[in-house]
């Protein structure tokens, strides 16, 4: 969807880009202004405005994950973070209705946390390869075929898939909630990779589900190699990268532990294995800070754009729905996780 085409009744709702607004915005857009051109910035200013105008009138707030655009991430967004954060606010949340700039499983997952809520997604069609790669008929095989062994589920998994599970967890607590099971064996889907990492760190056995994010599967180690040789950089992966990139790694973690780790280590230059925009929005927090490439685009968090953001939050829809028998079930899986490493943290 373009800005032409937008019905003519958002169109007008539209304000012209004057000193004023420009003044008003700037703040914003110094934050991201080394990676997006003055001139692109001037043509999604009207839209982040009317966003943001229109936030109020419709009771909304506006989620994004970390994987949002500079534009989504520093000029609409009410909250940010990874799935975990996304997650926790959702249940936190006052405003009547929830935009959550993100794949789709993530505004399932803020429909569980806020079942009174409405929930809706600029574009339905985001998905994500995990969360297509496994589905409950599959995890109730598992089940089958390992009768009594723990299922944790990745969050990146669709509520159909949560509401089979005993329990979720992310890439940043995947090996705590293992541990905390306290079982001797556990099955872990849908990523393989995330599986690999944990089964590393854990004298729990870790039965795998092969599943891949088609974004960190690609990074090689032999990337990370050609830029060794450029001193001084510090590589951080993401658990969703393969073995050998990992072990190619100075730091592996989620993106909030990524960024946590960016602003206390401070390197003068890094390269962060994970989705590009992550760079172009953590990058105002640790100014001294270069980033080299490479990093690789997520074709289903790029389909959220401004455009349908506005069109959304304006026509109220799509919503996004949870069957009724699925919402209990899967929301005790996602408590579940909260639960086990809120205790490991005490
Ligand atoms: S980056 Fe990977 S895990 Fe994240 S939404 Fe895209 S495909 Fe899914």
């Amino acid at each position: 969807m373009k800005l032409a085409d937008l019905p003519a009744e958002l169109q007008q709702r539209l304000p012209a880009v004057d000193e004023a607004l420009e003044r008003r915005y700037r703040p914003v857009y110094e934050k991201f202004s080394d990676v997006m051109p003055v001139e692109e910035w001037l043509t999604r200013l009207p839209l982040v405005a009317a966003i943001n105008d229109l936030k109020a009138e419709r009771d909304a707030v506006v989620m994004a994950h970390n994987y949002q655009t500079p534009d989504i991430f520093h000029g609409i967004a009410d909250a940010t973070g990874d799935s975990l954060a996304l997650a926790r606010m959702a249940a936190d949340v006052d405003a009547g209705t929830i935009v959550l700039c993100g794949v789709h499983f993530m505004a399932e997952t803020a429909r569980l946390m806020a079942p009174d809520k409405k929930v809706i997604s600029p574009d339905p069609m985001a998905g994500c390869s995990l969360a297509s790669g496994i589905t409950a008929a599959d995890v109730r095989a598992l089940k089958a075929r390992h009768p009594g062994v723990p299922v944790v589920a990745y969050v990146n998994t669709t509520a159909e898939v949560k509401a089979e599970v005993d329990v979720c967890c992310t890439s940043g607590n995947a090996l705590d909630v293992v541990n905390a099971l306290g079982a001797p064996r556990v099955i872990m889907v849908p990523d393989g990779y995330l599986a690999r990492y944990v089964a590393e760190r854990t004298s729990v056995e870790i039965i795998i589900w092969e599943g891949r994010c088609e974004v960190h599967e690609r990074f090689t180690a032999e990337e990370i190699n050609q830029f060794r040789d450029e001193s001084g950089t510090w590589v951080m992966a993401h658990p969703e990268c393969s073995p050998e990139v990992i072990d190619a790694s100075d730091y592996v973690g989620s993106t909030a532990g990524m960024i946590r780790e960016l602003k206390t280590r401070r390197p003068p230059r890094v390269m962060l294995l994970t989705e590009c925009s992550m760079a172009d929005n953590v990058r105002e927090a640790v100014p001294d800070t270069r980033f080299v490439q490479p990093c690789n685009l997520c074709p289903h968090m790029k389909r959220i754009t401004l455009e349908k953001t506005l069109m959304a939050l304006w026509a109220g829809s799509p919503e996004v729905e949870v069957a009724e028998d699925l919402i209990a079930p899967a929301r005790r899986s996602v408590q579940a996780m909260f639960e086990l490493t809120a205790v490991r943290a005490a």
